[in-house]
């Protein structure tokens, strides 16, 4: 059956990327297209997809057939095949899909994509590299950067706040950043609040201009 509806998502290429994009996307009751030309691929998900095809998205008659135009948001997940990528792409454009994202695997590839008027280009591997190195660096346990310069930290409380009620604690005066939400040892994630009193093991999340979030984050803060 077809599955173009305001609530589906079309997935075009099922490599290592876009079967990741599409099984989250179904776990999160999403119904998805995906299409891949390489037909194993597409057997292994059979089932696992609302529809899966195999078939060569360059192909403008065939993004028609799967009623393509009809898609609200489409995720072009193919990466190496440049030429395929940016083929596909132009077809989404001019069918006015209203939301597009495109994997790029290089910068050159990226700012093609960008000129041809991708709303939005994501760099799966650049970006997960540059994740990485802050959480490297910070010894944190994860890192979101929000946008430019605004970052999301999860890390451990430091031992130095033990007993303080967080309203107490001058955290956002002193290091210009704000805790959100809080777990303590064996605790759910919740709100924080200015009565929350900090325990050590603590684990925050923090939300401030990327340095001082790093900065707060790393053990001597
Ligand atoms: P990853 O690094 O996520 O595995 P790849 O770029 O290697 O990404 O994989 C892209 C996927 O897109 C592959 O499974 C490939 O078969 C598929 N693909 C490439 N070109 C086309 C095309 N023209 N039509 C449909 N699927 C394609």
């Amino acid at each position: 059956g077809s599955v173009a509806s305001a609530n589906a998502v079309a997935v075009i290429g099922l490599g290592r990327f876009g079967q990741s994009l599409a099984l989250e996307l179904m776990d999160n009751g999403t119904e998805v297209l995906g299409i891949d030309s390489r037909e194993h691929v597409v057997q292994s998900l059979n089932g696992k997809l609302t529809h899966v095809v195999a078939a060569d998205a360059t192909d403008e008659q065939v993004l028609r057939q799967l009623s393509i135009p009809e898609f609200d948001r489409v995720v072009v997940a193919i990466g190496n095949d440049i030429q395929s990528s940016i083929l596909v792409t132009s077809l989404l454009l001019r069918f006015s899909i209203a939301h597009i994202w495109a994997k790029a695997v290089s910068d050159p590839h990226g700012l093609i994509l960008e000129q041809l008027g991708v709303p939005h280009v994501v760099y799966p591997e650049k970006d997960m590299g540059r994740r990485l190195a802050h959480i490297v660096r910070g010894s944190m346990q994860d890192f979101i950067e929000i946008d430019t310069d605004f970052a999301m930290v999860k890390t451990e409380v430091n031992p130095h706040y033990a007993g303080m009620r967080l309203g107490d604690s001058n955290i956002r005066r002193k290091h210009g950043v704000t805790v959100s939400a809080i777990k303590h040892q064996g605790g759910a994630w919740q709100a924080a609040a200015a009565d929350t009193v900090l325990q050590a093991g603590d684990i925050i999340l923090v939300t401030g201009p990327t340095r001082q979030a790093e900065r707060f984050s790393r053990p001597s803060a």
